[in-house]
């Protein structure tokens, strides 16, 4: 804004013309008058005319100026009003733009000490309207602590200076306690004497800017660390002159010249230094990346250092280009390679002097009769030769290695398992043992079982850990064999011994008994005579029996020894031996130990025997005479006694007729006495009648031979309750229950028996009661059980044991004979039976008997 002129100078500006004319007048007119020079203001002023035109121009004058100050008061204070508005809005202006610029202004009166913050100034660190005071302290509080001392000293020595504007950047606190980087532009205004009385500035946040020069230093920083440490050599090449304008330190020591012998260097000169093997490759490269295509793999390439050697390098190319696209440098990052490649190169002939070692060893291998198998860590088949394969069974070394070792089984020597732990690869592969001799057993895939002898060693990486195990597998079945032959041959030695042991048993056996025991072969020799036979006998030494035995020259006839060499069963005869006894003997074929046909002839001498034999016999013949002449006389006896009681029975019947004549003739006789006599003489004939029916019955029975054949039981109890009057009903109720088995017996035996039975049964009852009597059979295993039960007045438990004895009578009034029930059990006997009772007194018997079944298997 330009600045306008005081008030009266722009006063005398405007009306200088006019009021020179007019001072001039007087002047001139004096001068016409007088002819004197107007501009000798000393003599004009010097009459009174020239005083009073004087005066007058002066009361014109001030008239004037009075008139004038008026109006240009007035105007001035138009004028000052208008200059008012027009700076409010040029502040307001002002402050829009520095708040749209970021700018923060201040003002400072340094007399007063009074500072002007503008709002924006204010809201650049946070504060509202009235949070920050009007003074310089305002400011001086919110100085970086580090920075305050610097600042305020600057602040100093430039208000004491001469300078008009200074600039500065430092950092103010910000209301949110973070530091602001401002940049801060003053103008100072100084008094007639030079000292400040106030200082005008503005302050613009430039922390963004700082932040990114930070960056930038840094970047830049690491760029030039990185350039001066990298191993790699860095190089720019200028495409427009072709020198290289950068070569970095590790680029000009690869070199082995120095910076400065370095200096300006052309890419021609450099390219002159490449092999020329390499060269043209070398620059290929160059051309291609220029060109913008891919240049590929770093170009690797012989460089000639400042030595003269020749140092392998590896470069990658980059090109640098302008904003049109154009190639302007190339850039290059070198690396020295020659260790890499010395160590390549050794490689490379170690690779084939190992190829060279692994052919021999794998021709080795493949030679060995061993099976060898390498097996890596993971348990994968690594490498297997041709015996190995065969060994297995399965060829697991082919393109597909992938197979683990559990297809082909490790067996134990007993035929288990073998403990996965202690199998020799698995020794080898985790604790890096080297295992000898493992004996076990291979089962194939396919099943073959093969017996082997194992060992293996670890194979260790280059860091030294075990990666695999070569396993050495060695067919022994063949040694197996052997050893199997070896003990087979140990073993029948063995047995051999024990069998000598155990024939020197035999021997010693057969030598304590006495009796004799040899042993003939077919040729008539006696390899074996025990003791008994060589003292009887004499030792055969050699000769043969016939010719040892008999003094023959030729074999016996008929000899009944070597029967058995034909027969080939045993014989047995008697042998009246050379020394006059009787033997026993027992010819045996015998089949010895190494399979040869023997005769094994024992012979016992039963001389003693033979005699006890012989008087035996003649005992037993004077016995069988002495027998047969009792049984004659026995037979004379039984027909005597059965003769006499025969014909006792005669004269008895006699007695008992004459005694029935007597007692008929006495009925009306008055002598009781006489009477009683003669019954008794009846009673006593008819008991002695019954007593030799009975011994006679029982005799007969004694001496009866009783066939057995089935007998029908029930119809023949029916026959005979039919027959016998006693077992009419009008005597007695006799009933047969059920079905009755046939049985064998004999029938009159049977027929006997029951006649007794059913008898006792019907007598032996209290006097007037009915006797009842019930007949049943009962299965018990294949014979059957008859009872006979009735109702009489039945057995005490005491005589029970005794009442199938001959001529046992009980008390009974009706005790007969007592030979009944002994005739029953002599008869029951013979036919092979049982018989038995049960009984109580007073509550009736039960009779039974037992015989075979005649129905076989029912
Ligand atoms: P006896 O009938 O001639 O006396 P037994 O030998 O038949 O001879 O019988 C011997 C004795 O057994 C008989 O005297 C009788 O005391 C007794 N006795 C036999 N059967 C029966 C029966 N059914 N009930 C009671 N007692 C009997």
């Amino acid at each position: 804004m330009r600045m306008r002129n005081p008030l009266p100078l722009r006063f005398l500006l405007r009306y200088s013309s006019a009021l020179a004319l007019f001072l001039s007048w007087p002047l001139r007119a004096q001068g016409l008058f007088t002819g004197k020079d107007p501009w000798r203001s000393a003599e004009l002023f010097a009459t009174a005319g020239g005083v009073v035109l004087l005066v007058l121009a002066l009361v014109l004058l001030v008239s004037v100026l009075v008139w004038q100050g008026a109006a240009y008061l007035k105007r001035l204070s138009r004028a000052q009003a208008k200059a008012e508005a027009d700076l409010r809005a040029s502040n307001e202006r002002f402050e829009l733009a520095m708040r749209g610029s970021g700018v923060g202004l201040w003002d400072w009166d340094i007399r007063t000490g009074k500072v002007y913050y503008s709002p924006r100034w204010k809201a650049l660190f946070g504060y509202g309207e009235n949070e920050i005071g009007e003074n310089f302290e305002a400011w001086a509080t919110l100085l970086h602590p580090d920075e305050k001392d610097r600042i305020c000293k600057f602040q100093e020595d430039f208000l004491a200076g001469t300078d008009q504007t200074v600039t500065a950047e430092y950092r103010l606190r910000h209301k949110d306690g973070s530091y602001r980087w401002i940049e801060a532009s003053a103008i100072v205004v100084r008094d007639e004497k030079g000292r400040a009385c106030r200082l005008v500035g503005s302050h613009g946040d430039i922390t963004a800017r700082k932040r990114a020069e930070e960056a930038l230093r840094k970047s830049e920083e690491q760029l030039r660390t990185v350039l001066e440490n990298s191993r790699d050599g860095i190089n720019m090449l200028d495409l427009a002159t072709g020198r290289y304008v950068f070569l970095s330190p590790a680029q000009v020591e690869m070199s082995g010249f120095t910076l400065e012998e370095l200096n300006g260097i052309t890419a021609e000169e450099a390219y002159a230094r490449v092999h020329p093997d390499d060269r043209e490759l070398s620059i290929a490269q160059h051309q291609r990346v220029i060109a913008g295509e891919d240049p590929g793999e770093p170009v690797e390439y012989r460089w000639k250092v400042k030595s003269g050697e020749y140092r392998w390098f590896s470069d990658r190319r980059k090109v640098v280009r302008d904003e049109q696209g154009k190639p302007v440098a190339l850039v290059g990052i070198s690396r020295d390679i020659t260790q890499r490649k010395l160590g390549e190169q050794l490689l490379q002939e170690a690779r084939e002097q190992s190829e060279r070692d692994r052919k021999r060893l794998e021709a080795i291998l493949q030679a060995t009769p061993s099976a060898v198998v390498i097996i890596e860590a993971g348990g994968r088949f690594a490498y297997m030769n041709q015996r190995a394969r065969e060994l297995y069974g399965v060829d697991y070394s082919g393109a597909g290695l992938d197979v683990h070792i559990v297809q082909v089984q490790a067996l134990d020597t007993d035929g288990s398992p073998f403990p996965v732990e202690r199998l020799p690869v698995n020794r080898s592969l985790r604790k890096g043992e080297i295992v000898h001799g493992v004996e076990m057993t291979i089962q194939r895939p396919d099943g073959a079982r093969l017996p082997v002898m194992v060992g293996s060693a670890p194979l260790y990486d280059s860091a030294g850990a075990v990666d695999a195990a070569v396993v050495v597998f060695e067919d022994i079945s063949e040694r197996k064999r052997v050893e199997e032959t070896l003990r087979e041959s140990e073993s029948r030695a063995k047995v051999n011994q024990a069998v000598q042991r155990e024939r020197q048993r035999f021997y010693d056996l057969l030598n304590i008994l006495p009796a004799y025991v040899i042993l003939l072969s077919p040729d008539y020799h006696v390899p074996f005579a025990n003791r008994f036979f060589e003292e009887r006998f004499g030792k055969s030494q050699g000769r043969r029996c016939f010719e040892y035995l008999f003094n023959r020259t030729q074999p016996c006839d008929n000899c009944e020894t070597y029967t058995v060499l034909k027969t080939g069963v045993p014989h047995n005869w008697e042998w009246l031996g050379p020394d006059g006894r009787n033997y026993e003997i027992h010819d045996f074929p015998f089949t010895d130990a190494d399979g040869s046909l023997m005769i094994m002839e024992t012979g016992i001498d039963v001389t003693a025997r033979k005699k006890a034999e012989a008087s035996l016999k003649e005992a037993n013949e004077r016995l069988e005479e002495r027998t047969a002449k009792l049984q004659e006389l026995v037979g004379e006896l039984e027909h005597f006694s059965y003769a006499i009681t025969h014909d006792m029975r005669a004269p008895l019947r006699a007695m008992m007729g004459f005694a029935e004549v007597v007692s008929e003739e006495c009925r009306e006789c008055p002598n009781e006495q006489q009477k009683d006599l003669l019954r008794r003489i009846g009673t006593s004939a008819r008991r002695m009648d019954l007593l030799i029916t009975d011994a006679l019955n029982y005799s007969r029975a004694v001496r009866q031979e009783l066939p057995l054949a089935p007998v029908e039981v029930g119809p023949l109890l029916r026959g005979m309750l039919d027959s016998y009057p006693e077992f009419q009903p009008s005597r007695a109720r006799i009933r047969i229950e059920g079905e009755i088995p046939p049985v064998m017996a004999n029938e009159a035996g049977l027929t006997q028996c029951f006649s007794n039975l059913l008898g006792n049964a019907v007598k032996f009852t209290e006097p007037g009661r009915e006797p009842q009597v019930r007949i049943w059979a009962e299965r018990i295993g294949q014979s059957v059980r008859i009872w006979v039960e009735d109702n009489g007045i039945g057995i005490s438990r005491i005589v029970v044991p005794r009442i199938f004895e001959m001529f046992y009578r009980g008390q009974h009034a009706l005790a007969g004979t007592g030979v009944g029930l002994a005739l029953v059990r002599k008869v029951v006997r013979g036919m092979e039976g049982k018989v038995g009772v049960e009984s109580e007194p007073g509550k009736g018997s039960r009779f039974w008997l037992e015989l075979k079944s005649a129905q076989f298997g029912k």
